[in-house]
């Protein structure tokens, strides 16, 4: 195992040279607030808490804040907004937590190559709008995007709701400066949409958790904005109807949706206790939504006509169609606080999962998720990014339950097996982090988790970016 060095009060000091003092927090709540992410009921040990939080606010101050960590050899971890679900900005290893916020400008948008280069702390939704404002869509769209930074959502390669039609965030990221863990500062990639000029680092770095360098300027890529977007919102009588349907949405409809996203039963009623609202058929076995847009009122409107025909022909209860900004935003509200209001009614420690296995395989896991849970006694809830085959499951066992702990295991453990089983795998964008460290060896084979490790001592050969992250490492 690395051994480390603490940070002394020389160490902070040092700080302060680099970054001003108002940068460097040693403060005890503020240390506690930065040594956490979004993960519920965590599970890992207590003790992964930061010795001092910094705020660098350029590149310049980010390298020398790198070169001292490593001559001190003192671990860095990069911290977004902290809305991450896999403990990825957990400081496992104490020492410094770098926060991005205060590197949070838009530095430029490029009509003519149609880019947009940003710090890694600006907010998504920020991203989101200034791409509106000149016509042009940034696709990325996580549920979390009007509190996560975009520097998060490269580290993570962040999903969401638009990845059926537009991929996740590595899709829409062209370069990337990175400080190394040497100090030194490069820039991989550029404005080209084309590039085979050696390995592609970019999309190494992105999803790499902040393990192999800190990205301090991202270019993303921006696309023509649909003139017109509309939503179906489609309950179904059982779960299995509306999953079913999903792939002719493609292969009978003949389109491909921006969004396709399923709610259970249970992920509704409990969105709608908590923003105190109705959604029509709550009562319905599950919902899909289905976003459809293009640039011609008319021929949008035969597709939904289209789509919404077939939802009928296979069982949907009704087609509800969100076209203004009013009901859209209601419904989007619902499905994005699906997390938060899972939080609220079944608070502490439970099975959070990511799954994601090929769409195909989406009927048969729900299924096996489903036998899996009731036989073990829990309740659960299941929701997520169905057009990708991504779901969201929390099993959560009652909490006077005395056997608690170890039906959440089981639960986990024959989940994680189906999943493999059915050619899934462990996170399809939550990411891996401290959380699911251990459980990525039942995915991984040997050769790759060795090259996993080789990997990250080849960029970083004294660990001290992020260590202890994504694989074991004793
Ligand atoms: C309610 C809710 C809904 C969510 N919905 C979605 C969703 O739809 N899709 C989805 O993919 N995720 C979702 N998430 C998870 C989370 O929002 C994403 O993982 C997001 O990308 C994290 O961004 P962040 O800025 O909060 O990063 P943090 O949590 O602060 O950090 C995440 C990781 O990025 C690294 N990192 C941060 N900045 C840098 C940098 N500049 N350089 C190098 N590494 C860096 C950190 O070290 C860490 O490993 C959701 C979370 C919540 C709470």
């Amino acid at each position: 195992m690395t051994e480390y060095r603490p940070v002394t009060a020389h160490v902070v000091e040092r700080l302060q040279n680099i970054l001003g003092a108002r940068n460097v927090s040693c403060d005890a709540d503020k240390l506690l607030t930065y040594s956490r992410d979004e993960v519920q009921g965590p599970f890992w040990k207590d003790g992964c808490l930061a010795e001092v939080v910094v705020f660098p606010e350029s590149t310049e101050d980010v390298a020398a804040l790198v070169r001292l960590a490593g001559e001190e050899r003192i671990p860095l971890t990069a911290r977004g907004a902290g809305t991450g679900l896999s403990g990825g900005a957990v400081p496992a290893r104490r020492g410094i937590v770098v926060s991005f916020e205060k590197m949070n400008r838009i530095i430029e948008l490029d009509r003519e190559n149609l880019t947009l280069t940003v710090e890694p702390g600006v907010v998504t939704a920020e991203i989101n709008r200034a791409a509106v404002d000149a016509g042009l869509l940034y696709a990325g769209d996580p549920c979390s995007g009007d509190a996560s930074f975009i520097g998060g959502n490269v580290a993570e390669n962040a999903g969401g709701n638009k990845v059926v039609k537009y991929g996740p965030t590595g899709s829409h990221v062209l370069a990337l400066e990175a400080v190394m863990a040497d100090g030194s500062v490069t820039w991989f990639g550029g404005k080209r949409r084309k590039d085979v000029t050696g390995y592609d680092f970019v999309h190494l770095l992105v999803g790499s958790e902040g393990t192999l360098a800190l990205i301090t300027k991202i270019v993303l890529k921006l696309l023509p904005l649909p003139a017109e977007v509309v939503d179906l919102l489609v309950p179904f009588p059982d779960v299995a109807s509306a999953v079913a349907f999903v792939p002719r949405i493609v292969t009978e409809g003949k389109v491909l949706p921006a969004s396709i996203e399923f709610m259970d039963r249970r992920s509704i009623n409990l969105t709608e206790r908590f923003l105190n609202t109705n959604l029509p058929y709550s009562d319905a076995g599950a919902h899909l939504i289905i976003q459809l847009e293009g640039n011609d009122a008319e021929s949008l409107a035969d597709e939904y006509e289209r789509i919404g025909d077939l939802c009928l022909a296979h069982g949907a209860l009704e087609v509800f169609v969100a076209d203004n900004r009013n009901s859209r935003d209601k419904l989007w509200k619902a499905r994005k606080s699906i997390t938060e209001s899972v939080w609220a009614f079944h608070p502490g420690k439970n099975v959070n999962e990511d799954v994601v296995v090929p769409t195909g395989a989406v009927p048969e896991l729900m299924r096996r998720l489903d036998e899996i849970v009731t036989r073990a006694g829990s309740a659960y809830v299941v929701f997520g990014h169905i057009g990708d085959g991504n779901m969201h499951v929390t099993a959560a066992p009652a909490p006077e339950e005395p056997d608690r702990e170890s039906i959440l295991h089981r639960i986990q453990d024959e989940l994680y097996d189906v999943v493999k089983s059915l050619g899934g795998t462990l996170t399809g964008e939550h990411g891996v982090g401290l959380k699911r460290r251990d459980a990525i060896t039942r995915f991984l084979d040997a050769t790759q988790i060795d090259l996993i490790r080789r990997v990250k001592l080849a960029f970083d050969p004294q660990n001290i970016l992020n260590p202890d992250k994504i694989v074991p490492w004793e």
